[in-house]
């Protein structure tokens, strides 16, 4: 349990992101961390790169309702000082986290809160001997990293782990995850590491991670994206529908637009689909350029725009004609029409 949430077993994938404002910084790790909750995050991770930085997590903690991992490198100090403060997993290497004796006394006070420990290696943290035993064999190396991280914890008596072994490549990562899934029955958390930026990032992430949980290999997911953190979840909850693998929640359709199209339906359909992420209830919107194949879908879907050219398009509630509005207030009517749609379902 990380948390209220549960990672492993039967429990839903879980889709997590990570805050990028200033560390320390309350009001903006706040916003940030309030915004992923809204979109439907499930877990948040804060770095804390020092003492002082940690004393944000009891406001964090009021003011959030999903758990916090805190993601510490180097100092014992600060892991003790987060476990005390109330954190709710923590996301650490021992590799590089201090001697035994600090692994221990950390792994001590986790397992008296019942904090859950991240543990795992990715490409760029590789211990150089292991580069050098497995120089052709990167998933190798990562499974016999990740696999000497749980052992140091293992030998102090803590066994409530989550591990990682991310690759910035998209086949290691998959062979990495298949290898460490044969060794350990611990839940795992998939990410390729480094990914890129929105678009390659997000593709990249989707190759691999839709190809291991297709498999049924993985318990949570972070999308890394050189992007804002809001489009990490928006990509990995698209990748958990796509398989089947998170019910509910608003499916967007939209046309992949063409010359006759009559409104500018990437502007809607992504303001749209940015607006309705934090929907829980199961709906479809179609939003298309014309009346060719617009009609058709928009009938289908639970709420549609059809663009009917001059600026306006049909708008269809439940598969009835509804109304013509001018395309200005397609983004509003849209969203409004889907809140009606929520308090009649409700
Ligand atoms: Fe083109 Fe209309 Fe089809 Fe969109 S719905 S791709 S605008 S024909």
């Amino acid at each position: 349990m990380v948390g209220n949430v549960p990672i492993g077993g039967d429990s839903p994938i879980t889709v997590q992101s990570m805050t990028n404002a200033p560390a320390g910084d309350l009001e903006k790790t706040l916003k940030q961390a309030l915004e992923l909750q809204n979109a439907s995050c499930d877990i948040v991770r804060v770095g804390f790169p020092s003492i002082e930085s940690t004393a944000i997590i009891p406001n964090l903690k009021k003011e959030l309702s999903i758990p916090i991992v805190a993601d510490i490198h180097f100092n014992p100090k600060i892991a003790l000082r987060a476990i005390e403060l109330g954190i709710d997993k923590l996301r650490i290497n021992p590799g590089n986290i201090g001697k035994p004796e600090d692994i221990k006394a950390i792994a001590k006070e986790a397992k008296a809160r019942r904090i859950p420990i991240r543990i795992g290696v990715n490409s760029g943290s590789l211990p150089e001997d292991l580069e050098k035993l497995y120089p052709n064999n990167i998933p190798m190396a990562l499974r016999e990293g990740a696999l000497r991280h749980v052992r140091i914890l293992e030998d102090t008596g803590f066994d409530d782990i989550v591990i990682a072994t991310k690759s910035a490549s998209v086949i290691e990562t998959i062979e990495a995850y298949r290898l460490i899934s044969g060794a350990t029955d611990y839940p795992l958390h998939l990410g390729v590491t480094e990914a890129g930026t929105l678009q390659t990032g997000a593709i990249r992430s989707s190759v691999a991670l839709g190809i291991l949980l297709a498999d049924g290999i993985g318990d949570t997911i972070r999308i890394s994206l050189c992007a804002d953190p809001i489009e990490e979840i928006r990509a990995g909850i698209e990748i958990l529908r796509s398989l089947g693998l998170r019910k509910g929640g608003v499916r967007v359709i939209a046309c992949p637009t063409c010359a006759r199209m009559g409104i500018d339906v990437q502007k809607i359909a992504n303001e749209v689909e940015m607006r309705v992420m934090g929907i829980k209830k199961e709906m479809t919107v179609a939003i298309m350029g014309c009346v060719v194949n617009g009609p058709g879908e928009a009938k289908h879907a639970d709420i549609g725009i059809a663009g009917s050219g001059d600026g306006k398009g049909i708008l269809f509630v439940k598969g009835e004609k509804n109304r013509i509005i001018n395309e200005n207030e397609m983004i509003s009517v849209l969203i409004m029409e889907i809140e009606n749609l929520l308090s009649i379902l409700a």
